[in-house]
């Protein structure tokens, strides 16, 4: 049977994988849209290939640059373009599985439509659950919406999950007692800690196992990424965060663990690369090949682990905090860290500053218990405002020298 697929963000790391994997199965997925913020040159050649019903850019210059590039190509079906966050949402509605595959905040409204349609949602975009973690999960429930998560340590953990009667993602019960949710490290694991203001931009984008997006590779070196999945998972997986414990495993080939309380532990293993999970949600319960090569333990060699180190990773305490803290908290965690991350990769902060942004933000800002989606953007909004405030100061006028002498 084809089902049609939407793809928020198809120009993006996640977005490319997706189309890689469809590419291997037309019969199976019929493109319905493509949506993209930039890079229309990328965005067309994905037309051109995929022919989707939809394609969705952000602004009407982008809409007509798009055209453009189209025409030029004389294509077979007639693509309807149009641009803006409300048509992200329309496309998100229309089709029957949806890959939620923008970063950020930006994510949230159209991966919530595709939820409130009651489609197949495919979840990258862990920003999502992040700042709107229960009107999220309610609305999956209230429409029927099968929600199925991409990234690789929630994919994991899921397909290391009881089976549930329906097949569908449950919270876990009271046959499993923790959740190990493994994590790289970055590339600064091992980097003296006094050195790590310096880093650049370059270098923390460097990860050592994935390719990914800039801001996820930010977060991954800061192990802010970490602190997300962690709040990703108690939504995910109906579960206390004194129930997930954050494991290093510099290899990134156990994705992540499930331990039961009669002492066994189900690990998800393969190499890393997105097209596995992306795969297993897209055929799921069935399986597909994902292009992906077979993992070489003999080459692996060995498997490492070690406990994250708080110090070197201030940001995964904050995430702890915020999702302690509840309410708003963790939205405005997000929110700060997207202003810092984004200060850092222009050049404008150090990559120490991040953590003393989202610290400073989350003192600042009241964290209201968001009642509707309005209420989670409002306040995605204000913290926003604030972090911006936090980095100008931070920056201030300083004389160049006295920018070097500063922390920021
Ligand atoms: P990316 O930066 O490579 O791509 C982001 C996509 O979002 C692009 O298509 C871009 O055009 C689009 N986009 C950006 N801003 C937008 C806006 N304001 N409005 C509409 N569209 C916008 O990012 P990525 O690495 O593919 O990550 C995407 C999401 O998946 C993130 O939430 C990330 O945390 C999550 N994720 C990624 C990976 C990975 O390996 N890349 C792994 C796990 C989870
Ligand atoms: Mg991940």
């Amino acid at each position: 049977m084809t089902h049609t697929l939407t793809i928020l963000g198809s120009t993006g790391s996640i977005g490319q994988s997706t189309l890689d994997v469809v590419a291997r199965h037309p019969d199976r997925y019929l493109v319905h849209a493509l949506t993209g913020h930039t890079r229309i040159a990328e965005l067309a050649e994905q037309c051109r290939r995929f022919s989707p019903a939809r394609a969705i850019v952000a602004t009407t210059a982008d809409a007509q640059a798009l055209r453009r590039l189209l025409d030029a190509s004389a294509q077979e079906r007639a693509i309807q373009i149009d641009h803006g966050p409300e048509a992200l949402c329309e496309v998100a509605a229309e089709a029957d599985y949806v890959m939620a595959a923008i970063v950020g905040a930006a994510g949230l409204p159209s991966a919530m439509a595709a939820a409130r349609a009651g489609r197949r949602v495919l979840l990258a975009n862990k920003e999502a659950l992040v700042m709107a973690g229960a009107l999220f999960m309610d609305a999956v429930a209230t429409a029927g919406a099968t929600l199925l998560p991409i990234d690789s340590e929630h994919n994991a953990i899921f397909q290391c999950m009881p089976v549930s009667t329906s097949g569908a993602l449950e919270a876990a019960d009271q046959r499993v007692s923790r959740v190990l949710l493994t994590a790289s490290g970055g590339p600064f694991r091992t980097m003296p800690v006094e050195r790590m203001s310096d880093v650049t931009p370059a270098q923390a984008c460097a990860h050592p196992n994935w390719s990914m997006g800039r801001k996820i590779s930010v977060d991954s070196a800061t192990m802010m990424n970490k602190g997300l999945e962690v709040i990703e998972a108690c939504w995910l997986f109906g579960i206390t965060p004194d129930r997930i414990d954050v494991v290093i495993h510099p290899q990134s080939v156990i994705h992540s663990m499930v331990e039961y309380v009669d002492g066994s532990v189900l690990a998800q293993m393969g190499n890393p690369d997105m097209r596995t999970p992306i795969a297993h949600a897209l055929a799921y319960p069935e399986r597909i090949a994902s292009g992906v090569r077979p993992l070489d333990l003999a080459a692996v060699g060995r498997l490492d682990f070690e406990k994250p180190d708080l110090v070197r990773f201030p940001c995964l305490d904050l995430a702890y905090h915020a999702l302690r803290s509840g309410g708003g908290a963790p939205a405005i965690l997000n929110a700060a860290n997207e202003i810092a991350v984004g200060a850092f990769l222009e050049g404008r902060i150090r990559f120490t500053a991040i953590a003393q942004v989202v610290e400073q933000v989350l003192e600042n800002v009241a964290a209201e218990v968001p009642r509707s989606l309005d209420d989670v953007l409002a306040l995605d909004q204000v913290a926003r405002v604030r972090a911006i405030e936090v980095v100008r100061v931070a920056k201030g006028d300083r004389s160049p020298s006295q920018r070097i002498a500063a922390s920021f």
